[in-house]
């Protein structure tokens, strides 16, 4: 990949910010591995030869709570790791949501030498935007997910809304690593937003 792009990329944002859309598109526009630790989450609750512990760890998702923290680092750091192995650079897809967890990946970052090629984009909307596009979403496509619902959306914003992402935005905003990204207008004009931050 191209030597002037950063090799990790850290998407912050609220469930429901389009952070994901963007994640895609950045790995295909730019030839970077996505990293999302929700996605790694639900693969591992659908396969039926992982580690029981593991499994265990997963109702935390399915109550709208966040999952433990050594799970976390277990599947992203070696999603990441591979990653490099192939030549590739990381998007991080709502990997990162607590400042420990922030401090845990920089520690990292430093060990396997990617620390001083990191950018982190936040996008952002309001909350009152999440539970919107929730309810379009669900009148449109129905429930995804297990977690697609108004009731468990509320919880998440609790432990995962505009709140909770400040700390972690500060956390950035002081290393000098941190765009912040209108995400409320339509999805291709988020996108050239983040293409002209890259730039
Ligand atoms: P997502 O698909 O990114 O919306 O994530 C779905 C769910 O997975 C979240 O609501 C959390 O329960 C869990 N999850 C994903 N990433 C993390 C993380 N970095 N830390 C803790 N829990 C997470």
């Amino acid at each position: 990949m191209n030597n002037e792009l950063p090799k990790i990329i850290i998407l912050l944002g609220v469930p429901g910010s389009g952070k994901g859309t963007q994640a895609k598109r950045l790995c295909e526009n730019y030839g970077y591995g996505h990293v999302s630790t929700g996605d790694l989450l639900r693969a591992l609750d659908k396969d039926e030869n992982a580690d029981p512990a593991d499994k265990e760890a997963l109702a935390a998702m399915k109550a709208g709570k966040l999952v433990a923290d050594d799970l976390i680092y277990k599947l992203a750091f070696n999603e990441i790791k591979k990653n490099l192995e192939d030549g590739k650079g990381s998007v991080l897809d709502g990997a990162i949501r607590t400042v420990v967890q922030a401090q845990k990946y920089q520690e990292f970052f430093e060990e396997i030498g990617v620390a001083d090629s990191a950018r982190t984009f936040e996008i952002r909307i309001a909350d009152e935007t999440v539970m919107t596009r929730l309810g379009i979403r669900l009148a449109n496509e129905g429930k995804q997910r297990p977690d697609d619902d108004p009731e468990i959306m509320k919880k998440r914003l609790e432990q995962q809304g505009n709140e909770a992402v400040k700390p972690i935005r500060e956390y950035y905003e002081a290393k000098g690593i941190l765009t912040v990204i209108d995400g409320e207008p339509p999805i291709d004009e988020v996108t050239a937003l983040v293409n002209e931050a890259l730039k």
